[in-house]
């Protein structure tokens, strides 16, 4: 079960900000929503409260904690191991799942080249441009076929001619792999450009105020 549906949800943090609250959302498997908003909304809570890295103060979410291990997650800043290469970083979690190092090795060499990798794969995270270690993180993210993809503003720090390729890597994968994505951002550009689905958050108080369907047929390089 890679959809997701929440009700009710509320997070309040313990210094008494509400900073997610009433969202009623249903996601269908495979489809590609984007978390649009300004900063300070309640974008990466929502996300983290979905990826049950953080618990919501009121209502439910499907998927529960337990059932959500099939998850990936890529965070803003690419958090690599430095001491170990890209292939390393990717292989790792395979490695964790207790998948025989061979073919977890040949499964990360997979996911590096579906993000266009090959030839780094013996690099180390210093020695790569902020676009690279990007696309580790997402192959690091989709190593373990994950059907669920949470990314919290994976391209904000990367400059735009490699926020735009990733974006169209990124929908080419997509489209070929069809697990589904919730994706934050406050790139209205972005949000339309990828996602099938907008969700709009409003900055008060943390709700979602449009739903918007995105049905153009998707622009490609
Ligand atoms: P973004 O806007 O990119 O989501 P933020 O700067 O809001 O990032 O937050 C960065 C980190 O700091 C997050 O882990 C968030 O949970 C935490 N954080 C944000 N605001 C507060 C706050 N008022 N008190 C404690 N932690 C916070
Ligand atoms: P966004 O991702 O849209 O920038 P966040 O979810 O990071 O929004 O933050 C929503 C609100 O919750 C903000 O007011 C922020 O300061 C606050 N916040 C975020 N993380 C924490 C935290 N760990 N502790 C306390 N307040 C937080």
């Amino acid at each position: 079960m890679s959809g997701l549906a929440l009700q009710g949800v509320a997070k309040r943090y313990a210094t008494g900000t509400l900073a997610v609250q009433g969202v009623e959302l249903t996601v269908v498997e495979g489809d590609f929503v984007a978390l649009l908003g300004p900063s300070g909304c309640g974008k990466s809570t929502l996300l983290r409260l979905i990826a049950g890295l953080d618990a919501p103060t009121a209502g439910r979410i499907e998927p529960s904690p337990e059932a959500r291990r099939d998850i990936g997650f890529v965070f803003q800043e690419p958090t690599l191991m430095p001491w170990a290469t890209a292939l390393g970083n990717v292989t790792l979690p395979l490695i964790l799942a207790g998948v025989p190092k061979p073919e977890a090795r040949a499964r990360a060499m997979a996911a590096l080249e579906s993000v266009g990798l090959t030839d780094q794969h013996g690099a180390y995270p210093r020695t790569l441009s902020g676009g690279m270690r990007m696309r580790v993180s997402i192959a690091r993210a989709l190593v373990t076929r994950p059907r669920l993809l949470l990314m919290d503003e994976p391209f904000a720090a990367l400059d735009e001619i490699t926020r735009f390729r990733l974006n169209n890597d990124l929908l080419a994968l997509w489209e070929r792999e069809r697990f589904t994505v919730v994706f934050v951002t406050h790139s209205v550009f972005e949000s339309v450009y990828l996602a099938r689905r907008v969700l709009v958050m409003a900055s008060r108080p943390g709700r979602i105020a449009a739903d918007l369907p995105i049905d153009a047929p998707q622009p490609r390089d």
